[in-house]
């Protein structure tokens, strides 16, 4: 009595880029730029020119609050901030 077992191996699709791990391992910067990337990628409305994404104009006003912040705090790193 054979009992054929045809159950094949699952099937692995190659290493897949942990994307989440990629960006935890991101500066600031950097991930809040990849979150605008990421949302006017994914997100319709960006890619409609006639219409406006209110999503992707917070995104990017964080992103450059962000990084407006760090490239301040590089160029005052050797003097002392003085107030916010
Ligand atoms: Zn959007």
């Amino acid at each position: 009595m054979d009992e054929p077992r045809d159950t094949p191996p699952p099937a692995e699709s190659g290493p897949r880029l942990p994307l989440a791990t990629a960006n935890s391992r991101l500066s600031p910067v950097q991930q809040a730029y990849a979150a605008y990337t990421g949302h006017a990628i994914a997100c319709p409305a960006c890619r409609d020119v006639d219409r406006t994404c209110p999503d992707a104009g917070e995104l990017w006003t964080a992103y450059r609050a962000i990084s407006d912040d760090a490239y301040a705090q590089l160029a005052e790193g050797t003097r002392s901030r003085n107030g916010h």
